[in-house]
């Protein structure tokens, strides 16, 4: 499957809540207890949910090409 154009990416302001984690539908966000939020940049197909429900705010969309 080709990469998506668009991935999360995610801000150090992040709280580790794991409301990210719960809404990806390709389990490509996770976060270790106590330790920010981690995009799995193969996984990610930037849909967006994680930004919508993210408490904190601190989740970007950012076009892939400057993402790596
Ligand atoms: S929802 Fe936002 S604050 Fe919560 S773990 Fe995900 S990125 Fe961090
Ligand atoms: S943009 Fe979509 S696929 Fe990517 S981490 Fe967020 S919820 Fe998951």
């Amino acid at each position: 499957m080709a990469l998506s154009k668009r991935l999360a990416r995610v801000g150090r302001e992040c709280v580790a809540c794991g409301t990210c984690e719960k809404v990806c539908p390709r389990a490509a966000i996770r976060v270790a207890s106590g330790v920010a939020a981690r995009v799995d940049g193969a996984l990610c197909v930037g849909c967006g949910k994680c930004a919508r429900v993210c408490p904190a705010d601190v989740i970007a969309l950012v076009e892939r090409e400057a993402a790596v």
